[in-house]
This record gives structure tokens, sequence and C-alpha cells, in this order.
């Protein structure tokens, strides 16, 4: 059977072969097998991922765009054929339009910065929502702050879903850009954002969609969304730290001024003014993490193979499994029970502290973190201080979770009664 066929028939689905791609999961941790569930704050890198990045430095490490000689054209093929992927991977019109930076939060910062203060006056509005990321919301208050411009909430409910009718009256006449998470890191919901975006047309603004805890767990297709930007990080997708993406549309990009200066963003220099090169090259100032781009181009390449729609039923299966498991544990509530969920279970126990069970749970080789996942509205919304969560990716198998269910039992035993 090739990967491809494995479909949406979630027993089919080869976790427990396709972990065999990843050294680090065959490595033990505090003297027991490793579960990794601390997907969402970063993902383990397959092989195919390192070697490609290694084969970069190995044979054809040279910088880019600029070299007249043979090593310089290999690496500029290769990190501009990492571009056309992602243009695939995105189904985004043409490579222009994808811009490569650090991650999401300085795609983020991008937009910010460069839309943002050329677009936005005083009494403009940016509408977030109440599960955003501080790299969803931070970015805007500073803009904000430079322009007199308004930040408007659109809260969550007791499930952690987007109150859509607060939603639809905060879009008015005023409402200039809306940024939105795909996925929430702290709880797990899938926002409505295809509905949202249209929404937000109607009104006037741009979107701005935060793909961080999408963008592995679901096909994305940016014409079918209808988003103006798109953010990812690689990291999340099984690719190196240290290269993400902005997707723009061209007319947008086009009309912005560039965010940060230097070699390779500019057509003309003099000092009397300079001028700017064509996209993508206007937004990536210096030197690019060359190695990262072809990871990230690896990394898609490797996740194709297996198929988003496979990778995200086989998920939704094992997240309800989670689900189920954690139900039983006493004393435990979930935090995030949106019914359009993905990849997160977000969770605190009665009389634990979230970093006790983190602690807990590392010492029988489980992995989550325990923290404010850097959502601290979320956690006030929730009335906690902090949450423990597990995230899944599409090595996590059923047996990881149980033995995560299996240590939460202990610490509760051990703390609780
Ligand atoms: N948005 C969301 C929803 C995230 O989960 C994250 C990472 N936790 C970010 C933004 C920021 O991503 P990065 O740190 O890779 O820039």
């Amino acid at each position: 059977m090739t990967l491809a066929s494995y479909s949406a028939h979630s027993d089919d689905f080869p976790a427990a072969r396709l972990r065999a791609d990843f050294p680090i999961l065959q490595r033990s941790v505090r003297g027991q097998p490793l579960a990794y569930l601390d997907n969402a704050a970063t993902t383990q890198k397959p092989q195919a991922v390192i070697d490609a990045e290694s084969a970069y430095y190995r044979e054809i490490n040279a910088n880019i765009h600029r070299g007249v000689h043979w090593l310089s054209e290999q690496a500029t093929a290769a990190h501009e054929g990492a571009r056309e992927r992602v243009r695939r991977f995105l189904n985004a019109r043409e490579a222009a339009e994808i811009i490569f930076v650090r991650g999401t939060t300085e795609a983020i910062n991008l937009v910010a910065q460069s839309y943002g203060r050329a677009n936005l006056g005083p009494g403009d509005e940016v509408l977030i929502t109440g599960l955003e990321h501080h790299s969803n919301i931070v970015p805007w208050q500073l803009t904000c702050a430079q322009t007199g411009a308004v930040l408007k909430v659109a809260h969550i409910d007791d499930r952690g879903v987007v109150c859509m009718d607060e939603f639809r009256r905060l879009l008015g006449a005023r409402t200039r850009i809306v940024a939105v998470a795909h996925v929430s890191n702290a709880l797990g919901t899938v926002n409505p954002v295809r509905e949202m975006t249209e929404l937000a047309h109607q009104a006037g603004a741009v979107v701005l969609l935060d793909g961080a805890q999408a963008i592995a767990h679901t096909p994305v297709d940016v014409q079918a969304l209808g988003c103006d930007f798109y953010a990812f990080s690689g990291h999340k997708l099984y690719a190196p730290t240290g290269i993400g993406v902005l997707y723009g549309r061209r007319a947008l990009l086009e009309a912005m001024p560039p965010w940060q200066g230097g070699g390779d963003m500019i057509r003309t220099v003099s000092f009397t003014g300079s001028t700017w090169n064509d996209l993508p090259h206007k937004f990536e100032a210096g030197t690019p993490h060359i190695a990262g781009a072809i990871g990230l181009g690896a990394a898609i390449d490797y996740v194709q193979r297996i198929g988003l729609a496979a990778i995200g039923a086989y998920e939704h299966e094992l997240l309800a499994y989670g689900t189920a498991l954690l139900g039983d544990i006493p004393g435990l509530r979930l935090i995030g029970t949106a019914p359009d969920k993905a990849g997160i279970l977000s969770f605190v126990i009665d009389g634990l502290h979230a970093h006790d069970i983190g602690t807990v749970l590392d010492s029988h080789g489980v992995a989550i973190r325990a923290g404010h996942h850097c959502a601290m509205p979320v956690m006030e919304r929730f009335g906690v201080p902090a949450t423990a969560r597990a995230s899944l990716a599409f090595y996590n198998t059923h047996e990881d979770l149980d033995r995560l269910a299996q240590a939460l039992r202990r610490a509760v035993e051990m703390f609780v009664r």
C-alpha cells in the first residue's frame, strides 16, 4: 500500500512505522521510551529533513542570489525550489507571494509593521479574538500605539469557541484588519476561518490567518480560504527552527512598504535614496536561513507523501481517544471543549499545579507542556494560572496516550489523595 492510499482510514494509519523516520523518537528519556506529546511547541524532525539540511552544508553551501559561481547557483536553485514547494503546499498563485521569514511571530510583525502602519490611522480598528497567541496580540498593540488605531476582541465562550455574534457585531466601517488563529494553541479550537474571512471582507477589512497550529494538521489552501495573509512556522511542520512563511496576496504585498532594509531587498541604492527589489525579495533583507528553507521543502515533501487529510483523520481519532481517557482521571478538567478541535488536550487537575503535573509526567518519559502557552488572556478567561497541555502529531500512538493517562493517575495518587 502506498502512503497516500491510507486516506481517511485511521485504523490503517502507519504511525508505528512512521516513527522509525524520526531518530529522536528512538531514544529513551529518564530511562523510559520517549512519549513526545509537546508537538504544539515544536515537532520532531524526520531523517529526510535532517539529511536535506546537512546535505546543503556538506555539498552546496554558498550564499544565494548574488553568486556567479556553481555552488551559489545550486544553493539558489535549492532555496527557490523550496519556495515553489511552499507555494504548491498552500496553493498560492505564485511563488512571489511566499515570503520566507523566521516564523509565525516574524510574519505577523511584518504585516503589522508594514501593512498596519501604512494603512491604519487614528480610530481605525484591528479585530482579533480571545484565543490568540501573544504573537497575534502584541504586534497589533504595538501598531495600534504607533498609529492611534484601536484593538478590538471577539471573546470566547466556556468551550473556547469564538462568539460569532460578537465577531459580527465588532466588524464595522472602521475595521481595517482582522487577525485570527486558524487553530488555537492553548485550546485546540478550530476557528471557522473561511466564514470569518468572508465576513471580514464584506466589512472591507483584510484578513491575516495565524496558521502556526493548523499547518501540520489540516490541508491549507489559501485561495479556497480567501485570506489575504497566512503565517506559519516551519518547526511546527517537522522542519527546522528559524524558518517560516508569510503568504500574502500579490496586490497587497506590492503596495506595502519594506519593513527591514538591507541587502537583497533593494534594486538600487544611493545616498539620496533607494529603490526596492521585486517580490518576494523586497521583504527578505539580508542572508536568509537557506538551510532552513531547504529543510522546510524536505518536510513538505515528507508530509505530502503521507497526506495531510490522512494525518488529520488519524490525529482526530487520537484526540477522541485521549479525550475519553482523560475524562476518567479523577479531578481532571479539560480546558477547551470546542466541537471542532485539532490536536490539543489542555487540562487542569484539582489540587495539582500544572508544573507539578509536567514534572511527574517527565519522570515517566512523557513530555508535555505546562504554563500559559503564550496565551495569558485564555488563562484569564478560564480563571486558571496555567494548564497542562498534551499536543499530538501523526507519530503519536494510542500507547503514548495510555502512558499519559497512567502517569496522570500516578500524579493524582501521589499528590491529591
Ligand atoms: N501562533 C500560534 C497559534 C502558535 O501556537 C505559535 C507558537 N506556539 C505562534 C503563533 C508563534 O510561533 P513561533 O514562535 O514559531 O514564531
